[in-house]
């Protein structure tokens, strides 16, 4: 029968207590959320829903092309002039997600012959990426410049070194200053994924290669999602402006898909200019971060110390970390749930979205729900 090997792969998902299930959210959940990507608390905030509904009332309900066709609006151009700026890059793309924009810049940087040096813990996206592309792919282990080193050494031609700069499952940060070495003494690019640090590290959330010193220098790039910090939805890549011509010439994520709608675009500008304006919201995530992890461990509960605003709470089994979501659940509080083969490590966890807009009392309740409903 056709497809019928999918019926052997759902039993065996069944029997593993693995089974994936969509469950629409309500709009006025009463739910403690500790598990959307909405780091700042900006997708509800008026501007931001105002930014959207005006962009869509000017442009309509989508970009109606490509951006080279008739998908770019002033819109478009202006949030990739203000995206540059504010992170410190000389040039900005905004694609349809930061899907899309991993794939685009992965593939459009390591062309056939170049060598792609990829760290063990990059996000799904930046891995397909790496599998599209027409370079060859060498992982390294998780955070390792010397790797990345030993790696580069190896190769003579193009190369390119790639990485999430916060991790997403255990939301530890790169180390980038090494990877960027690295790079350096072997004249290679550093590519890498910002969609964890945009809005939480760096003065005022100028996002962690800012941090790092490594903004607008001519052999980093960076990709972003608009749909974390940002509360919207689209991606963009962040580079020289050789590097962001090029991507509009080769990188077919780019050149074949439809312009990011412009209500994403809209609100995505809304966002960042609210965030130009008050910056002490990236501080304030950080710290939510620092005392959901320093409250956890008090508990005696084995999380990860956080270098933005995820906290990962390990969980002794799959099975036991998706039964304690679904209690922390039932008591009011959204946790995410990360099991293989989510993670390549086999390591279950409950993960932690330090929002910046919670409460004391909002920390102090997730805090005595997760201990209450632990395995
Ligand atoms: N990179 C990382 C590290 C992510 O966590 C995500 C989103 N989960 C993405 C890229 C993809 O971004 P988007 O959701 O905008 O496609």
């Amino acid at each position: 029968m056709a497809f019928g090997w999918i019926d052997e792969q759902a039993e065996l998902r069944r029997r593993a207590g693995l089974v994936r299930t969509l469950r629409p959210r309500p709009a006025d959940s009463p739910l403690l959320d500790l598990a959307s990507n909405d780091y700042l608390g900006l997708t509800r905030h008026p501007e931001v829903v105002e930014g959207a509904a005006a962009a869509a009332r000017t442009w309509g309900g989508g970009a109606t092309g490509s951006r080279l066709v008739t998908g770019t609006t002033e819109l478009h151009t202006t949030l990739e002039r203000e995206l540059a700026e504010f992170c410190g890059f000389e040039a900005a793309l905004v694609l349809s997600s930061g899907y899309a924009a991993n794939l685009a810049a992965v593939t459009a940087l390591a062309p056939h012959g170049s060598l792609i040096v990829s760290d063990a813990g990059n996000h799904a996206s930046l891995i397909d990426g790496c599998r599209l592309a027409r370079g060859t792919t060498q992982v390294i282990g998780h955070a390792d410049p010397e790797g990345a080193r030993k790696a580069l050494g190896t190769h003579d031609g193009p190369a390119v070194v790639v990485s999430d700069t916060v991790f997403s499952v255990d939301g530890d940060a790169a180390p980038l200053a090494g990877y960027a070495r690295a790079c350096r003494e072997h004249g290679a690019g550093l590519l890498v994924d910002d969609a964890h640090g945009l809005g939480v590290l760096g003065e005022g959330g100028r996002g962690a290669p800012h941090a790092a010193g490594l903004a607008g220098a001519d052999d980093v790039v960076t990709t972003l999602t608009l749909s974390k910090s940002l509360g919207s939805q689209g991606g963009a890549v962040l580079g020289p402006a050789r590097v962001i011509d090029h991507l509009v010439n080769a990188a077919r994520t780019f050149i074949f898909d439809t312009g990011l709608a412009p209500a994403a675009a809209g609100s995505a500008l809304a966002a960042l200019r609210l965030l130009r304006r008050e910056p002490e919201r990236a501080a304030r995530a950080r710290a939510v971060a620092a005392e959901l992890h320093a409250r956890l461990t008090a508990a005696g509960l084995e999380a990860v110390p956080p270098d933005a605003a995820v906290v990962s709470v390990r969980a002794p089994s799959p099975e036991q970390a998706v039964r304690w979501a679904a209690d922390c659940r039932s008591a009011g509080l959204a946790v995410g749930c990360f099991r293989p083969p989510s993670v390549p490590d086999g390591i279950s966890r409950l993960r932690l979205t330090a929002r910046g807009d919670l409460s004391e009392a909002q920390i102090e309740q997730a805090v005595r729900v997760i201990d209450a409903t632990r395995p």
